[in-house]
């Protein structure tokens, strides 16, 4: 673990004179040595733009670029053509709601998300059903955080086109049975999308044993730079979703009139891409694969939430908002309430003390509203996370309680 730590130069420093604990990892997570190497390298030595030069520079830094998008299809047992890279998983999103939604949602269809959804997942589906007159409806979720799977079941008809879910909730934590809803849902011969933002990170995400149509991720959340995340594309979506942003890059011809495109993956890719952070996230992903054993990765992770659990436990004041068992089998972040204290005053708090966690609504309003949940805190673990910086919350979350 020490050896993991000592690769992210950032873990090695102090917050406002203490030990920085970072437990805010389902945000966006700190980068090692590696990672923050290869984009210096990268810069200083080989730049030049990708695709279209015939020059060496830009020769190597197409091969490069290319091979990133190995890199990526790997980590996830896909096929290169099927990654086009995005600049996250919010960018990703709305690509399917523009690209394919825009092409195949009608007035009175009907798109199944989650009441936990990401306002990344929620706003491009809520703006494409208002333009289109198509309906969301929504799967409920019990205040322990599980999802409701009969609602589920009732809710599927033949005018569900599509299921737009996360496969782990950030508010929550907790991950759902995804074959079971990705096979209802084909069974009503509905589209599956998966916002996988908080699940490939922990390197839950293999596309040959799900039945998945489409699914995005961020780099940022699993070591890689920001401005860089993957929407993976099946082949059959590829083929029936238009392109929702055009330009260089995409273009196989063009004349004053018209235009035809490239295939897949860059028929997505119009633009100069950020091909520097694909090379920084390919980085990142080597870096996770030959490091991070992701099966013992998980199991640590869960360990730390059941001591966070349990430390909480021992408060009166102290309420866990999720699926305590499930979380302590396979979770990675821990949502707890501590009474008469507002969350951003524990956060701000904890956070003079050097240790950052996240506090609010978790970008999920809705359900924050409709559980009375506005003032969660959220500690979140990845692979440089200790028993240490869990105790050192505990401790801090005691002095939040003396205090406030
Ligand atoms: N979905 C989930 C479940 C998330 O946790 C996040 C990030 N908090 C996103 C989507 C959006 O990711 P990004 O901001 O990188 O686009």
């Amino acid at each position: 673990m020490n050896a993991i730590r000592s690769d992210f130069p950032l873990l090695q420093t102090t917050l406002n004179e203490y030990p920085l604990v970072y437990l805010d990892n389902a945000a966006t997570t700190q980068k090692p040595k590696v990672v923050l190497d290869t984009l210096y390298q990268f810069y200083a030595q080989e730049y030049a733009s990708v695709g279209r030069g015939l020059y060496a520079l830009a020769e190597n830094a197409t091969a490069r670029y290319e091979a990133a998008r190995a890199t990526a299809a790997a980590f996830i047992g896909a096929q290169p053509q099927d990654i086009v890279f995005t600049s996250g998983s919010t960018h990703g999103m709305n690509m399917l709601a523009h690209g394919w939604g825009n092409a195949h949602i009608k007035a009175g269809d009907e798109i199944i998300l989650a009441e936990w959804e990401h306002h990344s997942t929620l706003l491009p589906w809520q703006h494409l059903a208002a333009e289109k007159k198509a309906k969301i409806v929504y799967i409920p979720v019990f205040p322990d955080g599980a999802l409701d799977y009969a609602s589920y079941e009732e809710l599927l008809n033949a005018r569900t086109k599509v299921v737009v879910i996360s496969h782990v909730s950030n508010v929550f934590g907790t991950t759902i049975a995804i074959e079971r809803i990705a096979q209802q849902a084909k069974a009503v011969g509905a589209h599956f999308f998966l916002d996988a933002a908080q699940s490939v990170p922990h390197g839950m995400v293999n596309v040959q044993d799900i039945t998945v149509d489409a699914l995005v991720f961020s780099g940022h959340k699993m070591c890689g730079p920001t401005g860089i995340g993957v929407l993976y594309l099946n082949g059959a979506l590829q083929k029936s979703m238009p392109a929702y942003h055009l330009g260089g890059g995409m273009v196989y011809e063009a004349s004053f009139t018209s235009s035809s495109w490239r295939p897949a993956p860059h028929r997505f890719e119009a633009g100069t891409p950020p091909f520097v952070q694909a090379i920084g996230l390919a980085a990142a992903m080597t870096y996770l694969t030959q490091k991070v054993n992701f099966k013992q990765m998980r199991a640590q992770e869960a360990e730390l939430c059941s001591r966070l659990i349990k430390g909480l436990a021992l408060m009166p004041r102290a309420q866990v908002h999720g699926p305590r068992t499930q979380l302590q089998q396979q979770g990675h972040l821990v949502s707890f309430s501590l009474s008469g204290v507002p969350a951003h005053d524990a956060a701000a708090l904890l956070g003079a003390h050097g240790i950052c966690v996240r506090a609010g609504n978790l970008c999920a309003q809705p359900l924050a509203k409709k559980l009375g949940l506005e003032g969660l805190i959220r500690a979140s673990f990845y692979i440089y996370n200790t028993a240490d910086d869990v105790d050192l919350l505990l401790q801090g979350i005691e002095e939040v309680l003396r205090v406030l």
